[in-house]
This record gives C-alpha cells, sequence and structure tokens, in this order.
C-alpha cells in the first residue's frame, strides 16, 4: 500500500505516539543542527569583522554590499529565531496545528536566511547546501517544501540581481542551483513517503486490525445473546422446550454409554386454570415465574436440567439416581413450591401447590425417550387423580420399556 502525502492533513493525528515523539523530535533536532551549521558560518563571518585589516577586507569582499547593522540585524537574527523556534516546537511539533504553523515558519526563515546569505555573499553555494542538507534532513510535506523552495530560489535571484551579485553569476551557477532545488524536492517527497507513507500503513495495518477484533467481540457476544434466547423460555427464565430435548437427547445417549439409570420428573400446577380465573392472567404469569425460580432453585445438581414443557407444565432431567432418588428430588420440588405460600383459595390447603409424577430408566438400545417422558406423564396422572400436592413415581422397568 503506497500512501499519497502531500498536504499536512495527511500527517497522523496528534494521539500517535511513534510519529509525534520520534520522527517528530529527529526531525527537529536535524533542523536545529542545519541551523547551527548556519549560525556558526555567520559567527565565522563575524570574528572576521574588524579583526584584522585583512579579515575585513576579506569580509567586504564576501559579503558586498552590507554594513554591519545589516549584518546583526538581518542576517543574523532569522538563524537565531530558527534555533529559538526549534527548541520550542520540539515538544509540541505535530501536536497542535498552531505549531505546525510555527514549524513551517522555522523552515521559512532557515531558508530565506541562507538565500539571503548567499546574495550577500555573491554565490549560490550556502544557499545549496542548505537546501540540500534541509531536504535529506528534514522530514516536510512535499507540498509545503515545492512552494518554499521556489519562493527561496525567486528571492534569491531577485536579490542576486538587486544587489548586483547577479552579474558575477555564471549560467553554470544559475543551473546548478536550479538543479539542486529539484533534487532537493525529488528527496523531500520520497523521504516523506518513506517516513510518513511507512509509518501511516503501519497505522492503518493496526487500525484495522483492531476494528476486526472489535467487530470479532461483538459477534461472539451477540452469539452468545441469541443461543441464550434460543435457549431460555421468555417468560420463566428456565430452559424452554428445544433446550429440553436437546438436554434429554444428550442424559439419554450418556446414560446409554454409561447403562446409568435416568430419571423424569413432570411438574404441573394444580388447578392453575382456577387460579388464572380468580387473579387474571398477568397474576398467572407471576406465579409461573415463582414457581420455576423455586424449581430451578432445587434442581442445582449437575446435570439436573428445570425446562418449561409448555403451558403450566415443567420437566425435570435427573440423570444418575434410582427411584427413591429421584422421589426425594420431586418431594424437594413440591415442599420448595409449597413454601412460597401463594394464595390460591381454590385448594384446600389455601395455597398454590404442585403435582409431580416420575420415571427412572437405564435407557438400552431400542428404547425411546418418549416412552419416558409417557411413563412420567402417567405418574403425574396418578399424583393428581391421588388428590394433587403429591409425588408418584413409577417402579423403575427392568426390562426394555
Ligand atoms: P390441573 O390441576 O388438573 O392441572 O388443573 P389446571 O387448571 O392446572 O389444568 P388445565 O390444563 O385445565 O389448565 C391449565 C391452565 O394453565 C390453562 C391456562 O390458562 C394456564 N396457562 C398455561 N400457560 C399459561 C401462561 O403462560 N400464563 C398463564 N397466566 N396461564 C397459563
Ligand atoms: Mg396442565
Ligand atoms: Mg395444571
Amino acid at each position: 500500500m503506497r500512501c499519497n502525502l502531500k498536504n499536512r492533513k495527511d500527517i497522523p493525528p496528534r494521539d500517535v505516539p511513534g510519529f509525534n515523539h520520534r520522527a517528530a523530535r529527529h526531525n527537529v533536532v536535524r533542523e536545529q543542527a542545519i541551523a547551527l551549521l548556519v549560525i556558526a558560518q555567520y559567527l565565522l563571518s563575524l570574528l572576521w569583522v574588524g579583526f584584522t585589516e585583512d579579515m575585513g577586507a576579506l569580509l567586504s569582499a564576501v559579503v558586498p554590499a552590507m554594513d554591519r547593522g545589516l549584518f546583526f540585524g538581518v542576517v543574523f537574527l532569522p538563524p537565531l529565531l530558527t534555533v529559538g523556534i526549534s527548541f520550542y516546537a520540539k515538544r509540541f511539533l505535530y501536536e497542535s496545528p498552531r505549531l505546525f504553523v510555527i514549524h513551517r515558519l522555522n523552515l521559512i526563515l532557515l531558508m530565506f536566511g541562507a538565500a539571503w546569505t548567499a546574495i550577500l555573499a555573491g554565490t549560490p553555494f550556502v544557499f545549496e547546501t542548505v537546501l540540500l542538507l534541509s531536504s535529506l534532513l528534514i522530514v516536510i510535506t512535499p507540498m509545503f517544501s515545492l512552494g518554499l523552495y521556489l519562493c527561496a530560489l525567486l528571492f534569491f535571484f531577485l536579490g542576486s540581481a538587486w544587489t548586483g551579485g547577479w552579474t558575477g553569476f555564471s549560467w553554470f551557477d544559475i543551473g546548478d542551483v536550479v538543479l539542486t532545488a529539484l533534487v532537493g524536492l525529488i528527496m523531500v517527497r520520497f523521504r516523506f513517503s518513506d517516513r510518513v507513507g511507512g509509518y501511516l500503513t503501519s497505522r492503518t495495518m493496526e487500525e484495522q486490525h483492531r476494528q476486526l477484533k472489535e467487530t470479532n467481540r461483538e459477534l461472539l457476544e451477540a452469539n452468545g445473546r441469541l443461543q441464550t434466547i434460543t435457549y431460555l423460555d421468555g417468560l420463566t427464565g428456565v430452559s424452554n422446550r428445544r433446550a429440553f430435548d436437546e438436554a434429554l437427547e444428550g442424559e439419554w445417549r450418556r446414560a446409554m454409554r454409561g447403562e446409568a439409570p435416568l430419571g423424569l420428573l413432570m411438574v404441573d400446577i394444580d388447578f392453575f386454570k382456577a387460579y388464572n380465573d380468580t387473579y387474571g392472567h398477568q397474576a398467572g404469569d407471576d406465579c409461573l415465574k415463582q414457581v420455576a425460580g423455586a424449581l430451578g432453585a432445587v434442581a442445582r445438581r449437575q446435570g439436573e436440567v428445570v425446562a418449561r414443557y409448555g403451558g403450566e407444565e415443567f420437566a425435570v432431567i435427573c440423570p444418575g439416581g434410582n427411584t427413591d432418588a429421584l422421589a426425594v428430588v420431586g418431594e424437594s420440588l413440591r415442599r420448595r413450591v409449597g413454601a412460597l405460600r401463594i394464595t390460591h383459595p381454590s385448594l384446600p390447603w389455601g395455597h398454590v401447590s404442585i403435582s409431580v409424577g416420575g420415571a427412572v430408566v437405564v435407557p438400552r438400545p431400542g428404547d425411546s425417550r418418549e416412552r419416558l417422558i409417557g411413563r412420567a406423564d402417567e405418574a403425574l396422572y396418578a399424583a393428581k387423580e391421588a388428590g394433587r400436592n403429591r409425588v408418584v413415581i413409577r417402579k423403575q422397568a427392568q426390562v426394555t420399556l
């Protein structure tokens, strides 16, 4: 992937640690180094000023048409400012649009300071050096450097014409400085793409990776929610019929492999129609929820599954126990529901109760789950017949059901 980076908005945002604090800092440090080079050159010139007659003469030869005021005011100040701003921008570069502007100002000063020195010196050499060094060492946007280089070139030529330095130029000098600017521009383009483009590419990939992980997580969550919805009864929160069917099938197979008993309890609320008729369907729903909660609280053993079989009927799968164990579980269920003490005036004992029927089987090939359910149902019917609010367990079948 190749990024087309031309403008400031192509620069990574301020919250990118890698780019802000490494590349930008190196950039500024180099910029300072170049500025210091330029300053050193000025300082050397300064030493020459009035040092000896000869030196003064040399300076006059190097910087014609320049008096000392001009030297300090115009030539010395821009690079000084360049260094000052560089230090200031060092910490904040790329972190705010305002400081980004300062950074550019910095470069403008550097470039025009070099051009101005070259104008005064009457040779493009200083300008070319700064041009090349900056394009080599400072990462700037290609569009900005294009504008800056063109303006600085124009400034250099116009200034040279004004000071008369122009007359000393050969076509070779002019071609040389233009070529240097072009080479500088190409280098800026490549360095910028390489440095910032490479960085942006890795950042884009990181971002894509992050999004993928996020999507994956959401998908897993949604899947989990969907599974829950598919397997739970909406009203009571216990397993629904589908979950019951799958659980029974699983337990059946397991019991068959291990030649172990599998028990099933069918639970039915007594005279629930009358309860609905007395208190209304809303109260009936609340009652169903409470009963389901009580059943769930009892059937907590591993492998036991409480499910709403349909209407006001529930089923409890109890793997691993004989008829006595099943009777104990059934009795616990009955007591727990009775302990809710939900008023039910149609029943002699005055509160909501359940009848429980159960059967146990050691499944063998050829047996069917429906037969187990049927036998538990028969037991439930027997419990109803015997007066409700009781548990009836069918004797365990010794042979095939
Ligand atoms: P029995 O003791 O013989 O079981 O009598 P019953 O009244 O409980 O039995 P019946 O089958 O005659 O009535 C079951 C009632 O359960 C009928 C129906 O209104 C009620 N019912 C079934 N599902 C719901 C439900 O989701 N909410 C409410 N409120 N009532 C329900
Ligand atoms: Mg019923
Ligand atoms: Mg009933």
